[in-house]
């Protein structure tokens, strides 16, 4: 009996959409687009697609932000509120701790509270382990919220920070008391250093804006990690 290509292709195709049908080839929930993004899942290049489309989702956020493992992150949702005339707040949620503590609490747009939550655990202590073989116990900020432009600037665009869209971290505290500081060791050729510059690299192409002490002089201090944007990393 010969048998014809044609019914070889016919029978490769039915067995691929009987393997479809019992899921032999389902796509891990990390890599499909259509599957809701859960804060334990491992980063994939699709995190950042699930987390743009969130940003207009609140609801979807903030079900997301609730499957953050146990108590790795304490905060409250917040009702839309104006803090300062001008820049109205919807969609937030007020950080209280994560895995880490806070120098002081902070207002958070759900996206960027969800965004720190998935960097925090999959990107930033899994470096520090690499490189310092204990984990971060304390981050410092500047804040998160203020009304106004970038840079200052009356003619500017609104900054990330006027939707509470953005961090600004200064320092990194790790479990042995050690603290490590963007303004005194970003130039360090130890590995204090070292870890800065891989926790800006590991920042970007998940948080939308990264900016560091080699964009400006504004940014010695502190990374700004923001959410809006795509990409964009200097
Ligand atoms: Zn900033």
């Amino acid at each position: 009996m010969r048998i014809h290509a044609r019914e070889v292709i016919g029978l490769v195709l039915i067995v691929v959409g009987i393997g479809f049908e019992k899921q032999w080839w389902a796509i891990p929930r990390e890599w499909n687009p259509w599957q809701p993004l859960r804060v334990a899942d491992p980063i994939t290049p699709v995190t950042q697609w699930k987390l743009q489309r969130l940003e207009d989702n609140p609801e979807a956020c903030l079900a997301a932000l609730q499957t953050t493992p146990g108590e790795s992150l304490v905060y409250t949702p917040l009702a839309p509120h104006t803090p300062v005339e001008g820049c109205p707040l919807e969609n937030v949620v007020r950080i209280q701790r994560s895995a880490v503590t806070f120098n002081r609490s902070f207002v958070a747009s759900c996206p960027l509270a969800l965004t720190w939550a998935l960097y925090e655990r999959h990107r930033l202590q899994p470096l520090a382990r690499d490189v310092f073989r204990q984990p971060v116990t304390g981050v410092e900020h500047y804040g998160s919220f203020a009304c106004r432009n970038i840079y200052h600037r009356a003619n500017a665009r609104r900054s990330e920070h006027a939707t509470a869209d953005a961090l600004d971290v200064a320092a990194f505290r790790l479990e042995s008391g050690r603290r490590i500081e963007l303004l005194s060791d970003w130039d360090d050729e130890g590995e204090a250093g070292e870890f800065l510059h891989q926790a800006q690299e590991d920042a970007c192409g998940l948080f939308g804006t990264v900016l560091g002490p080699d964009y400006n002089a504004a940014h010695a201090n502190h990374f700004h990690l923001g959410v809006r944007g795509v990409s964009i990393c200097r």
